[in-house]
């Protein structure tokens, strides 16, 4: 395959290629899954035209020299629930989707150094009922978002988990990605007979040029596994004050010495309330966002709160972690504005909530499914997420401009952070229903303002989606990496800006 022949719109030719590698029960042209990835495009034009469903790195490596041979562009997707990001689609463009979900074997587990090598296609309920079929000594990560993502979707996106796996890349170490021309690359390092998971041998460290990038399609990751069997200290509290920076800053020193033992996750009540209960039809206000007064309804028991918040403590038994429970409570009791609800200790992990994906079915006229799916169910979310320095009073001013901007445009504004010790994650909602006339454009709207008004305070984000997918804000350096080793600029081009 040396001739260079220039892109086509014909797909025949590479499709009876693409047969012969993958058999014609993974090659998708019509049907159910390639109609879905089509409709759940936000309102984006997406226009996939087949469905590449590779089984293991070699028939992928296969299936990429087809598509670079006949310079088509394609994108690589994990299990695809990448909601509030643009889900399975990517660009009007775009063909060809890859489903990288049968590749989903977990192909090897370390206990003693605690970590699993695994592929795409696993699943974070995959992974917890291996791990506790295991003996449960490790533990497994919880997502914010379904048990049925992919753990390497979700970790090589930086994804937010819960608890110990907040900053969930932090845990994540790349050891395989196929090239746009087929190579099959090793990243990490990997010894005859075990695999040795760190990046200070000899050299460059390379893992971190393939998150959020497009520089290679990733087929293996070593997860890094936190101990189980801990006990979890949960302090609940609320605040019925405007701002809640001052209060965030009260957990720095906190977050800082208890590294990733101790996690803080804030909501704003209209957050809180999507957890809680769908938008209230019945009340005056069908085609406004709702006033917060009306949000007490869904906490009565809280009134007049504005935020809501949870302290968790990880503690294991076998280490004494000084009573920072008592003084953290104590410390949270005397502070204006809050009131402690309750606390908990519970054996962690505790297993996956059903609720997670409730917000994203806050505009629908019917309550979350047993088995909730957004892009099915014609939900619309948009997510925003920026980063920013933890001082209270630019965290004030992101939750401001945020709110002034999201009622401008008639949409709740649903806010949930993640408080580290130099920098907050804010996790701004823009939630509706797709199948209303213009709301795919009126969200997508207010996201580009809001994003602007925010960029323009000097805020920078930590993801990106289908959303902002005309931006080209890569590093020189990574645009220069891009033209080398996807010289026909086939992989998921103008992902996280690199082109
Ligand atoms: C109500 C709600 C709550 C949510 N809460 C959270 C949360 O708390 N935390 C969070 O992180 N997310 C959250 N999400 C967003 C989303 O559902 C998750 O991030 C989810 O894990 C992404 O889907 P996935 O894991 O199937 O990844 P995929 O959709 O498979 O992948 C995501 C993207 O990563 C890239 N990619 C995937 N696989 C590969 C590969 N092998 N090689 C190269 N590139 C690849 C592609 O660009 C792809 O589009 C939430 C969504 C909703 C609706």
């Amino acid at each position: 395959m040396e001739e260079i022949r220039t892109e086509i719109d014909d797909l025949s030719e590479p499709i009876e290629q693409w047969k012969k590698i993958l058999g014609k029960d993974h090659l998708l042209t019509e049907g159910e899954e390639l109609d879905l990835s089509n409709s759940s495009a936000y309102g984006f034009t997406q226009d996939y035209r087949i469905i590449l469903k590779p089984k293991d790195p070699f028939e992928l490596s296969e299936c990429l020299k087809i598509a670079n041979y006949f310079r088509i562009k394609v994108h690589s997707i994990s299990k695809g629930k990448n909601w509030g990001y643009g889900s399975k689609s990517f660009s009007p463009d775009m063909k060809v989707l890859i489903s990288l979900e049968r590749m989903d074997r977990i192909l090897h587990y370390d206990e003693t150094l605690a970590y699993v090598i695994l592929e795409p296609g696993v699943t974070f309920r995959k992974l917890a009922a291996f791990l506790s079929e295991n003996g449960g000594k490790l533990q497994a990560p919880i997502p914010g978002t379904s048990p049925d993502a992919s753990v390497l979707g979700n970790a090589t996106e930086r994804g937010i988990g819960k608890g110990v796996y907040t900053q969930f890349a932090n845990h994540c170490k790349i050891q395989e990605i196929v090239t746009s021309s087929g190579e099959i690359l090793s990243v990490g390092f990997k010894s005859q007979s075990s695999y040795l998971i760190c990046e200070d041998t000899t050299g460059p460290s390379i893992s971190h040029l393939f998150f959020q990038s497009n520089l290679g399609v990733v087929t293996k990751i070593a997860l890094l596994l936190e101990p189980g069997k801990e006990i979890e200290k949960r302090i609940f509290f609320f605040s019925q004050e405007e701002k809640i920076g001052f209060c965030s800053e009260v957990f720095r020193e906190y977050l800082q010495r208890g590294r990733n033992r101790i996690t803080l996750e804030i909501l704003n009540d209209y957050r809180f309330a999507t957890q809680k209960g769908n938008f209230p039809f019945d009340s005056s206000y069908p085609s406004e966002f709702l006033p917060r007064k009306e949000l007490s309804k869904f906490f009565p028991e809280f009134p007049s709160a504005r935020w809501f918040g949870s302290v968790n403590i990880l503690e294991n038994p076998a280490f004494d972690q000084n009573g920072l429970f008592d003084k953290i409570q104590n410390e949270l009791s005397v502070l204006p504005g809050i009131e402690l609800i309750g606390n908990e200790s519970r054996e962690y992990p505790s297993g996956f909530s059903d609720h997670q994906l409730n917000p994203a079915y806050w505009r629908k006229k019917f309550p979350p499914p047993k088995d909730p799916d957004p892009d099915r169910d014609g939900c619309g979310i948009l997510w925003l997420s920026p980063i920013i320095p933890h001082i209270g009073s630019i965290l004030d001013q992101a939750v401001q401009t945020t709110e002034e901007i999201l009622f401008s445009f008639k949409f709740e504004p649903l806010i949930s952070m993640r408080p580290g010790f130099r920098t907050v994650k804010i996790l701004i909602g823009i939630v509706y229903d797709r199948e209303v006339k213009d709301s795919n454009r009126r969200a997508l709207e207010c996201y580009k303002k809001l994003k602007y008004s925010l960029s323009s305070l000097g805020f920078h984000f930590y993801r990106s989606g289908v959303q902002d997918r005309e931006e080209q804000t890569a590093d020189p350096f990574v645009s220069m990496l891009k033209k080398t080793m996807d010289p026909n600029g086939i992989l998921s081009p103008q992902k996280s800006g690199i082109i």
